[in-house]
């Protein structure tokens, strides 16, 4: 099954596809992301050079963008803590952690907003190319930040849902493989699309994706309030 993959759209043949994603160019994110080296939080790599690549795109397609829409940027600094039941359970706390944040919307203030969200920073010693940086070219494309951003800034305030993209391992097939309880609408939409894939059984088969859902289950605890 993780063969049956679309086909990437390339740059060279964009002109005929108005407005759909461009495949290579989200891979040519990923090894631009990737070839900054690991960045690791409060790393130069990460909150200088990786901030300042995500911004630079941001800002081209700013740039680019269709009158119609209004797109704006910020880049937030937040620091906090929240509880994790993970293991015997935990505090993660974080420090002036760095928040590159896009708003898509009509020129109007909209009231609801959808929000996706992925992490640039990447575990020391990884260049973090699966986890998160293919997270973080497909938002770039598509567009064509999380607990510190849903508590303390004003545009959170509209988010009535929101995707969390992430990794586990390399290669694959992108899946669904957790949606909150009250809002099947979002597996519709899932249902929407060419080739959907989800599945509930791999959180309750391997401790690994127990972890993942811990992860997942504590994003979706901080979003909610
Ligand atoms: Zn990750």
């Amino acid at each position: 099954m993780d063969k049956h993959l679309p086909e990437g759209k390339l740059m060279k043949n964009e002109h005929k596809y108005p407005g759909k994603f461009i495949a290579e160019r989200a891979r040519n994110h990923v090894v631009n992301l990737t070839s900054l080296g690991p960045r690791v939080a409060g790393s130069y790599a990460n909150e200088v050079r990786a901030v300042n690549y995500l911004t630079a795109v941001i800002n081209d397609t700013i740039k680019q963008a269709n009158d119609n829409h209004r797109i704006v940027v910020d880049v937030t600094k937040h620091s906090g803590a929240f509880p994790l039941t993970f293991l015997d359970g935990m505090t993660s706390v974080y420090k002036n952690v760095q928040n590159v944040i896009v708003k898509l919307g009509p020129r109007r203030d909209p009231e609801h907003s959808l929000l996706l969200n992925c992490h640039f920073d990447s575990f020391p010693e990884s260049p973090g190319g699966s986890d998160d940086g293919a997270g973080c070219a497909v938002m770039l494309e598509i567009l064509r930040a999380s607990h510190g951003f849903i508590t303390q800034h004003p545009w959170a305030k509209e988010i009535k849902a929101f995707i969390n993209i992430e990794a586990c391992g390399a290669g694959g097939r992108e899946l669904l493989f957790q949606a909150g309880p009250e809002n099947p609408w979002i597996v519709e939409v899932l249902t929407l699309l060419g080739r959907p894939m989800a599945t509930s059984t791999i959180q309750s088969s391997i401790p690994w994706s127990k972890y993942l859902s811990e992860r997942s289950n504590a994003l979706a605890t901080i979003y909610s309030r």
